[in-house]
């Protein structure tokens, strides 16, 4: 696989040049310039998505492809991260890489220390890629980047106590004071997932039995959906028919579809759903007292406000 500098064409070497001869204060300089444009990556368990954002936080073209299959090397992801900036940088003039990971990362915001659909175990990430982009890069949980951008230009803007929860498959969250993200210890705080909510309940892959988001996601929607279908109950026929008995088909996006059509055991599976996020947010707001609490879904659509 190329690398950066193999794909950069003589202004990238220019830029590359030119980024090597300043000092670390140049750097953040750089990275703190009033319009200076930078590419955000979101790495999710499905896709990686990267997007060119000038400081107004306007987006000025996005681009996607595929998450690599999870077996391959740490390197193939961190290679189609390269290309994607490579990809962006021809047309506009980057400066700076913000990536945003679906995983623990350290303290130092420099290793991905695991990433649950990723083969990252302790990567290094930001050095490796600083090393081949030749440009700041900066690596954060994707709660965290999340949890900023709504801050920083979203509904929760200037907010001085954010809490923010991520609802995808699983649910990430991240606890914002005064625009600074509360680490904790390792670098991981805001795990809010894996709050325990029913002691002995349902097995999650972190460990543990009765974690939140075993009870409230997309996750935890689906294998409902597919218990009682498996099961032959029938409240779940009208979805038995959808996926023509195959219950391994049943998605998320397909009980929600089928919830807006009317199908009353998929309206209750996301009534189910939803009292169970007013549980484990009600819990937030007794530990947290936040100001601010915004409910978004990762690397994707703007953030719902509760
Ligand atoms: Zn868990």
């Amino acid at each position: 696989m190329s690398t950066y500098r193999d794909f950069t064409a003589p202004i990238g070497s220019r830029r590359a040049t030119a980024l090597r001869t300043v000092g670390t204060r140049e750097r953040r300089s750089l990275l703190t310039a009033p319009r200076v444009p930078t590419v955000g990556i979101d790495i999710g368990g499905t896709k990686v998505m990267a997007g060119v954002v000038d400081a107004d936080g306007n987006i000025l073209e996005k681009v996607r492809t595929e998450t690599p299959d999870k077996s391959k090397s740490p390197k193939v992801v961190e290679d189609t991260i390269a290309e994607l900036v490579l990809d962006l940088s021809d047309r506009h003039d980057v400066h700076a890489v913000g990536i945003g990971a679906a995983g623990w990362v350290d303290a130092d915001r420099n290793r991905v220390l695991f990433a649950p659909h990723l083969s990252w175990r302790n990567e290094p990430l930001r050095d490796r890629l600083s090393g081949r982009l030749s440009v700041p890069v900066l690596v954060d949980n994707d709660a965290n980047t999340a949890a900023w951008a709504e801050w920083r230009f979203g509904a929760g803007r200037g907010e001085d106590h954010l809490v923010m929860i991520t609802l995808g498959t699983g649910i990430g969250g991240a606890i914002l004071e005064d625009g600074q993200v509360k680490r904790g210890k390792y670098g991981v705080a805001g795990e809010f997932g894996h709050m325990q909510v029913v002691p002995g309940g349902h097995r999650c892959p972190c460990g543990n039995r009765g974690c939140w988001e075993q009870y409230s996601s997309g996750n935890a929607l689906v294998r409902e959906a597919r218990e009682l279908a498996a099961a032959d109950s029938p409240v779940a026929y009208g979805i038995i028919e959808h996926v023509k008995g195959n219950v391994s088909d049943i998605t998320g996006p397909m009980i929600t579809e089928l919830a807006r059509e009317g199908d009353a055991m998929c309206i209750e599976l996301l009534q189910d759903i939803g009292q169970w996020l007013g549980v484990g947010i009600a819990n937030l707001a007794a530990a947290l007292d936040p100001s601010w609490l915004s409910v978004g879904r990762p690397g994707s659509r703007p953030p719902t406000t509760c």
